[in-house]
């Protein structure tokens, strides 16, 4: 799962499991960085997961920050801007986090061939969803 940093978007909550049972990485706005694209290549290749899930989520701070186009450092440009890229101006804040967690899962095949060739043998499946945190209800997107 790769999911927000923000501490609304416990996984392990949402999900109602235990500590050792989901295979969990957090950047603020779901980003797909690097180092979380070879966790989940380890997860896959090593582990067997069989489904990746990118979760957005309600009110994410990194969406809006991202959809502000205030100033950033360079680090956190980098983090920001894989995200303005898939803002467009008609989308509102829900639909920009959902667009958001699609592109970045559908990012995943593209770069990684490790997942690219598990997703196309049936061994992985990829989704995005939305968590509702007033809610509690999680929707695949
Ligand atoms: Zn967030």
């Amino acid at each position: 799962m790769l999911t927000c940093a923000d501490s609304h978007v416990a996984p392990e909550w949402i999900f109602d499991a235990a500590p050792n049972n989901l295979f969990v990485i957090r950047s603020a706005g779901n980003t797909a960085f690097d180092e979380a694209i070879a966790s989940m290549e380890y997860s896959v290749s090593i582990l067997g997961c069989p489904l990746i899930m990118v979760m957005g989520h309600s009110s994410c701070g990194a969406i809006q920050a991202a959809r502000r186009h205030a100033p950033l450092s360079p680090l956190l440009k980098q983090l920001v801007e894989p995200i303005r890229d898939t803002l467009t101006p008609e989308h509102n804040l829900m639909e920009s986090i959902q667009a958001n967690a699609r592109q970045t899962s559908s990012q995943l095949t593209q770069r990684s061939e490790l997942m690219a060739l598990a997703h196309r043998s049936s061994r992985l499946n990829i989704v995005s969803n939305y968590f509702d945190i007033a809610s509690g209800q999680v929707s695949l997107r």
